[in-house]
C-alpha cells in the first residue's frame, strides 16, 4: 500500500538517454494478437523502464537487464511475421521503447524499408508527447517513423480499465504524423473511449 502512494519518476529532458541506459534486451515477443493496437499485430517488449510506475502491468520488465539480447535473427523473424497479409502492424511496449531506441530504430527503419506505410507502428511509452518533443534526437527520430503513440506514465489513482488500450486517463492515443504536422496532440480518429 505504502509503496501505491509512491509517483512516477519524473525525468528532466534529456536526462534519460537511450544510448547510456540501453543494454538491447528484450522481455518478450509476440506475434499474431489482438490486444496492442487495431488489428492483427505483432509486438515487440523491450526491458528498461526507469519510470517505475506504481501498479506497473510489466514490472520484470522495468530492468534493463531482464530478458535476453535483440538479434538480427529476431528482427528477421519478425519482418517475416510482418509480411503475412493478415497482419496490420508491429507494436512496441516494455519497458520504455524511447530508452531502447537501439533496437526500435532498427526495427522502424527496415519496417519502413520493406514495407513503407503499408504497415503501421504503434508504441506504448511512458513520457508525455510534450516531453518527447523536447528530448533527445533519437526520440525524436523514432517519434518521426511511427504512427501511433500511447503516451504518459500509468497514474494509479486514474486508472480505468474501462479505457481502449491504456490504462489510465491521463493517457492518450495520439495520432503521430497529424499531431506533427499541425504542431498539436491530434487524437486517434477511432477513439472510442
Ligand atoms: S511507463 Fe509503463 S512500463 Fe514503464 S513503469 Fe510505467 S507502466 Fe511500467
Amino acid at each position: 500500500m505504502r509503496q501505491n502512494m509512491r509517483e512516477p519518476n519524473n525525468p528532466t529532458p534529456k536526462e534519460w538517454l537511450s544510448e547510456d541506459l540501453s543494454l538491447k534486451r528484450i522481455a518478450d515477443y509476440k506475434p499474431f494478437n489482438f490486444v496492442d493496437g487495431e488489428g492483427v499485430r505483432c509486438s515487440l517488449y523491450v526491458s528498461g523502464c526507469p519510470f517505475r510506475c506504481p501498479g506497473c502491468y510489466n514490472v520484470a520488465a522495468q530492468d534493463f537487464r531482464y530478458g535476453k539480447p535483440y538479434t538480427k535473427e529476431l528482427e528477421d523473424r519478425i519482418i517475416k511475421d510482418l509480411s503475412q497479409s493478415y497482419v496490420q502492424g508491429l507494436t512496441f511496449l516494455g519497458g520504455e521503447p524511447f530508452l531502447n531506441t537501439q533496437v526500435c530504430l532498427s526495427l522502424c527503419k527496415r519496417i519502413r524499408k520493406e514495407f513503407g506505410h503499408t504497415k503501421d507502428i504503434w508504441s506504448w511509452t511512458g513520457y508525455s508527447w510534450e516531453e518527447l518533443l523536447k528530448d533527445s534526437d533519437d526520440k525524436l527520430e523514432m517519434l518521426s517513423l511511427i504512427d501511433i503513440l500511447v503516451d504518459g506514465r500509468f497514474l494509479l489513482p486514474k486508472k480505468d480499465l474501462t479505457l481502449q488500450f491504456r490504462g489510465s486517463s491521463n493517457q492518450r492515443i495520439i495520432d503521430v504524423p497529424k499531431s506533427l504536422a499541425s504542431g498539436s496532440v491530434t487524437i486517434w480518429d477511432k477513439l472510442v473511449k
